[in-house]
């Protein structure tokens, strides 16, 4: 059901991106600037988590199970390093967590008394998104919302090019990551312990040399928003003021020099290019379940976007749950092959190598962005867990082809060296009776 996300569609300027290799061997290094303050809880194993991190013979590191996992046993629970919905999505969905919101409801304010159900609240900024309620709009809003609010309308441009571009999603993601290092909620060099692209020498994709800019652009406008706001007295921490103005003021200046310092120093570049290539390996397309939604909850068809409108879904990875297949399959019949609800990247579950005979299913079942990884079958203790990249139900030879093509490996699973084995058989089977073969590369027929 999750399938056909890459239609034929990647662009050409990407496709130039190539020799992905997962530099998995490679130590994660870490930055001790000041930046890198908080590290990222998103690699840290939960006491009592049933795996640990370890080396794998062949893909670099892994996660593997520390005991006997029970089949159906709940292995991680993944909060995002950062989401962002999709633009298509954006307004069905919480503009932070990515919870579904009923599009009947209108983006009313419930204040007052405490409601049963928080009613969404209107993001201000894009047109059209929305808050599941007033916890998240809050926690978003420390979290990075805040400093988005800043820059305004100056991201338009970025976000025009992505709708321009058929709804490319990692300029998004990574600016919405771009504030959260800001507002200090992420280190900077976060993202680093992903799995990254290796570009030959030299060669950075121009594309996304003119996103950084753009993104630059729009956070030296929030830049010289937010000392403006210092300079009226007004503020951006939102303190009732009174008394200690001057202590206020050198603290927001020196906020500000820090800001500054990261918007110079940290967001370079050489960031971007760093964190959209880590994107296209690393990012999952969060695909929650359109359950019970009643209304259009399942928002518009997938039609006018149709499945394969993105170049920017080169390496998001599919989950091939069956729980969460079933659960799609149960939703409205809004298409939602190949729509996803947003994107977005996770520490631990990005450590996860991949089969397509997986042990681990990787669903949103919490219905927010927060990835749920619990186990497909009964896994032996010092087994190695392994989720699908992509959706385990096509072909032997389509899947090799994704992930070829997606994420620049070979996969050497057993169920494709057993299928190799199966083809290497029928197609000798074939040449001894004269029949044509069936490969996709022979046959020109449509
Ligand atoms: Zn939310
Ligand atoms: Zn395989």
């Amino acid at each position: 059901m999750a399938a056909a996300r890459r239609g034929a569609c990647v662009s050409i300027a990407r496709a130039r991106r190539l020799f992905f290799s997962c530099a998995v061997a490679r130590s994660t290094e870490r930055a001790a600037s000041e930046d890198d303050a908080r590290g990222s809880p998103s690699f840290a194993i939960p006491d009592g988590a049933p795996f640990f991190l370890g080396k794998t013979d062949a893909s670099g590191r892994g996660l593997f199970a520390s005991r006997a996992i029970a089949r159906g046993e709940l292995i991680l629970r993944a909060p995002p390093l950062v989401a962002h919905p999709a633009l298509d999505a954006i307004a069905d969905v919480c503009y932070a967590c990515l919870r579904r919101i009923p599009s009947a409801t209108a983006p009313t304010r419930d204040d007052g008394s405490g409601p049963k159900k928080p009613a969404p609240v209107a993001a201000e900024v894009p047109d059209g998104a929305r808050f599941c309620g007033e916890r998240c709009a809050t926690d978003a809003s420390a979290r990075f919302h805040a400093w988005e609010r800043s820059v305004g309308d100056a991201l338009a441009p970025l976000r025009r090019r992505c709708e321009d571009h058929g709804g490319l999603k990692f300029p998004l993601l990574a600016a919405r990551l771009a504030f959260a290092v800001l507002s200090t909620s992420v280190a900077a060099r976060d993202a680093d312990a992903l799995c990254r692209v290796n570009f030959p020498p030299g060669v950075a994709p121009e594309d996304w040399l003119e996103e950084h800019a753009m993104l630059k652009v729009a956070l030296s406008r929030g830049l010289a928003i937010r000392r403006l706001a210092d300079a009226r007295g007004g503020g951006t921490g939102g303190g009732g003021g009174g008394g200690e103005d001057d202590a206020q003021l050198a603290a927001a200046a020196g906020d500000r020099e820090r800001e500054a310092r990261v918007v110079d120093g940290a967001l370079t570049p050489e960031w971007y290019v760093g964190v959209v290539g880590r994107m296209h390996l690393n990012a999952f397309r969060v695909e929650i379940p359109a359950i019970v939604d009643g209304g259009r909850g399942g928002g518009g068809c997938g039609h006018e976007h149709g499945g394969e409108r993105g170049g920017e879904r080169g390496g998001e990875r599919v989950s091939s749950s069956s729980a969460f297949r079933d659960a799609m399959e149960a939703a409205l019949s809004s298409v939602a092959s190949g729509r996803g609800t947003g994107s977005a990247l996770y520490g631990l579950p990005s450590m996860l190598n991949h089969s397509c005979d997986p042990s681990v299913d990787a669903a949103w079942t919490d219905g927010d962005a927060t990835l749920v990884l619990t186990a497909r079958r009964d896994v032996a203790a010092g087994e190695e867990l392994r989720i699908s990249y992509i959706d385990a139900d096509a072909s032997a030879s389509a899947r090799r082809e994704t992930l070829r093509h997606a994420y620049g490996f070979e996969c050497g699973c057993e169920r494709c060296v057993e299928e190799a084995g199966d083809d290497a058989n029928a197609n000798a089977n074939a040449n001894a009776s004269e029949s044509e073969s069936s490969r996709d590369s022979t046959s020109l027929a449509s």
